[in-house]
């Protein structure tokens, strides 16, 4: 029987085992009997573009300090997904997003670091770009200038690309994908729609 952390009720040390009637094993306290269930948490993220160009923020802290991606973080309980998407966008690059024209864009299951990323999608006019303290810096970036050596995270190119093609077109879809292994390459970016599958494979 394994163990894994303390119980934050009553400070018992916790073990792994399946509950009745349950169908995998679980945190449980053997002092208070209380179960600690594991759910994956929230990211949110936005990709904000103005004349053809991206949005990118270098981030400040681990994971990934130094890479490039478009502003995300974690939800907070008391958030829509727009407004926390929003808020996230403010607080890395300075440039404020009204949460009611965020549109869905990705939706992507992190089964390895038992997240879910759901990103918006907004296009706005000229501003100015003031990176937060979560950033050591942030700008518009189009096709030919984003760092694409630099990027964080497993996915991050093929998600950059299939934005700047659904630009080039003007069409835009919604886009369901899981990445199985984000420890090893983006080959573990399992995809589930045609055309985001379709952009992969060129
Ligand atoms: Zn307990």
């Amino acid at each position: 029987m394994s163990s894994a952390g303390y119980c934050t009720v009553c400070g018992t040390m916790l073990q792994l085992r399946r509950p009745d009637n349950d169908t995998r094993d679980r945190l449980i306290c053997p002092g208070c009997g209380f179960i600690h269930y594991e759910n994956p948490k929230i990211l949110v993220g936005c990709s904000v573009t103005s004349r053809q160009r991206i949005l990118l923020c270098q981030r400040a802290i681990e994971p990934s300090r130094g890479l490039w991606s478009p502003p995300s973080g974690f939800l907070e309980c008391d958030e829509s997904l727009e407004a926390g998407a929003a808020r996230e966008v403010f607080e890395e690059t300075g440039v404020v997003i009204d949460p009611e024209l965020l549109v869905p864009h990705i939706i992507t299951s992190l089964l390895d670091i038992k997240q879910v990323y759901v990103s918006f999608r907004v296009d706005i006019d000229d501003c100015i770009v003031t990176p937060g303290h979560e950033a050591l810096n942030a700008a518009f970036f189009s096709e030919s200038e984003v760092p694409w050596e630099q990027l964080a995270f497993p996915g991050m190119r093929e998600y950059l690309k299939l934005m700047f093609n659904e630009h080039a077109d003007e069409r835009y879809s919604l886009h369901v994908s899981r990445i199985a292994d984000a420890a090893s390459t983006r080959r573990g970016f399992h995809l589930l729609t045609d055309r985001y599958q379709r952009h992969l494979l060129k």
